[in-house]
């Protein structure tokens, strides 16, 4: 199947997903994940119109992107991997929202290293699991206040990975925390308007307990090595 297929069977499935759960197709966007993937097949993604794209690795952001800049369509790069201070400026030349900010030191440093306004997305440990990153859920809040108060940034939402389970259903209840979570913190006046929730597996029951952007990768561009 091509890429172009791939892209408008996912581009479907995520309508109707959003109709089962009424929900509005447009409340829902697809990033398209093409870690490890080549130039060339990104190239189609972006022909096909899958200009949302992201990376996970921050050598790989800065490696691929330039090669990519002057499509037309042009990308537009999230990063959503782990993300070591080091390795900042890598990203922030090229990636428009990071979506695994966990702490103040973190964002302190994006906000040191961007050349201009970004956005980020605090990750949230939805499942306490003190072998995943993320902020744990009663910290949440707090510090999306904090990470707002720096210049340059502006927290456009959460973030969050669920456990790997057999059953995607298992992660619906992680999925609703954050979305509740993001409710509080927009009656607290903040802008968390992003939800970062759902893979190929779990979309679906991502979108479900409210998700606005999945973060799809084996579904449009194949499995990876
Ligand atoms: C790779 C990746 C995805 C996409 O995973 P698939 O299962 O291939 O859809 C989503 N989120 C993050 C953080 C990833 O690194």
């Amino acid at each position: 199947m091509s890429i172009a297929q791939r892209i408008a069977d996912i581009h479907s499935d995520v309508a109707a997903a959003c109709i089962e759960a009424g929900r509005k197709p447009h409340e829902v966007r697809v990033l398209g994940a093409c870690k490890t993937k080549p130039v060339e097949l990104i190239r189609e993604a972006l022909s096909a119109g899958q200009t949302l794209l992201a990376e996970n690795r921050a050598q790989e952001l800065r490696d691929k992107a330039p090669l990519l800049a002057a499509y037309d369509p042009a990308p537009e790069w999230h990063f959503i991997g782990r993300l070591q201070k080091n390795k900042v400026k890598y990203v922030v030349p090229w990636a428009q929202i990071v979506h695994t900010v966990d702490s103040f030191a973190l964002a302190e440093e994006i906000a040191r290293r961007t050349p201009g306004p970004i956005g980020v997305l605090i990750q949230v440990n939805a499942a306490h699991d003190p072998a995943k990153a993320g902020v744990s859920p009663n910290e949440t809040l707090a510090l999306c206040k904090q990470v707002e108060a720096l210049d340059n940034i502006t927290v456009r939402g959460l973030m969050t990975i669920p456990p790997m389970t057999e059953d995607p259903e298992s992660c619906a209840p992680f999925f609703a925390e954050v979305t509740h979570l993001a409710q509080m913190g927009q009656a607290a006046g903040l802008q968390t308007d992003i939800l970062s929730m759902g893979m190929s597996r779990d979309y679906r029951v991502a979108i479900r307990e409210g998700s606005t952007l999945i973060r799809v990768g084996t579904a449009i561009f194949g499995s990876r090595d």
